[in-house]
């Protein structure tokens, strides 16, 4: 098959990617430029600049080598009857898990306080909880939301996690799912550390505001690992520096990097990490678009398809 690529990186990056595609599907033919009516496969893309796929003839598939799209739905020029299936690797998810339970075994036993006390040169002791006595709460049950959850619990946190549908799929032990407005409002209410996974949508744009925390009790933590512009920034400054929220775990910014004066930099109740909760792994992301390159050879439907009416 002929594999169009187009990604929005530098170009060592670019180079990077294209070497471990063409290993990892050497049957294809890789192309890096195209000609306006060119016929192509598949297109294999990396937040592409908006337009760089239009005028491709005969698509079968956009595959996307990062786990959310929103950027690449807000490109109008996107063909809207080709299949658009996103990245969900298990080496990602893995790292995800592993991220949250850093960040939540961190804010639980008070190490980011230690951190802060060693800054100052304080020696004191603070309150040994159990885990069975912080209830987290994971906004999210998807790829990322599922190996959170199901991490945390095998950690023994009492874990809830809200989504958006109603539907029973594979069971989680110990965690207690969730859906609908009022069981969020209620879980909330006894929620320690909140970590949000969700996609960045319409409907979740934003979630992260005062409505929100104010529903959370006193000495909340919030961690974001999803996207910057679930997070409305001043709404979570208020809630710090008013002492209603103890701590903010942030990965992710609404415009990224995150400004050299950005105040969250500084703020001692605020841990800035670069979008690295799950970095992209080329080695098996590259596996799991070959899956889905075979998948479309044989004519069958490719994994992991975006529903663009849902927007995720
Ligand atoms: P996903 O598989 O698409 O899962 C989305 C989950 O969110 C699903 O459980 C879905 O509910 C739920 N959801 C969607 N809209 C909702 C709504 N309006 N109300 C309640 N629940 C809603 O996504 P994913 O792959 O787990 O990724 C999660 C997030 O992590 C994304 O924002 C992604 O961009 C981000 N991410 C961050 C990093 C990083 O390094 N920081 C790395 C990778 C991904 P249903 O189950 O009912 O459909």
């Amino acid at each position: 098959m002929k594999i169009a690529f187009s990604a929005a990186v530098g170009a060592d990056e670019r180079a990077e990617w294209l070497q471990v595609l063409r290993a990892a599907c050497p049957r294809h033919e890789w192309l890096e430029h195209w000609s306006p009516g060119q016929a192509v496969d598949v297109a294999v893309v990396a937040n592409p600049q908006p337009g760089a796929l239009q005028g491709l003839h005969g698509l079968r598939l956009v595959q996307s080598l990062w786990a959310g799209v929103e950027r690449l739905l807000q490109d109008p020029t996107l063909p809207a009857d080709v299949p658009l299936a996103r990245m969900v690797d298990p080496a990602m998810n893995v790292a995800m898990a592993e991220t949250a339970a850093w960040a939540v075994l961190s804010l639980h036993r008070g190490f980011f306080d230690y951190a802060r006390q060693q800054r100052e040169t304080r020696w004191r002791q603070l309150p040994q909880r159990r885990a069975g006595t912080v209830p987290v709460l994971v906004l999210g049950l998807g790829a990322m939301g599922r190996a959170v959850a199901a991490r945390l619990a095998a950690l023994g946190y009492p874990v809830s996690a809200w989504r958006r549908s109603a539907a029973v799929d594979v069971p989680l032990p110990g965690v207690q799912v969730l859906h609908g407005q009022a069981a969020l409002a209620a879980a909330l209410a006894g929620t320690e550390v909140l970590i949000n996974l969700l996609p960045l949508t319409p409907d979740t744009r934003a979630i992260l505001c005062a409505p929100l925390f104010a529903r959370l009790p006193r000495g909340a933590c919030v961690v974001n690992f999803a996207r910057g512009g679930h997070l409305v920034e001043p709404d979570l400054l208020a809630a710090l520096d008013g002492g209603h929220l103890r701590h903010a775990l942030l990965d992710v910014f609404a415009a990224e990097p995150l400004a050299t004066d950005h105040p969250f930099w500084t703020h001692p109740r605020v841990t800035v990490l670069p979008h690295v909760a799950a970095l992209t792994d080329a080695h098996s992301a590259c596996r799991v678009v070959a899956a889905n390159l075979d998948r479309v050879e044989r004519g069958e439907l490719p994994w992991h398809l975006v529903d663009r009416g849902r927007g995720y």
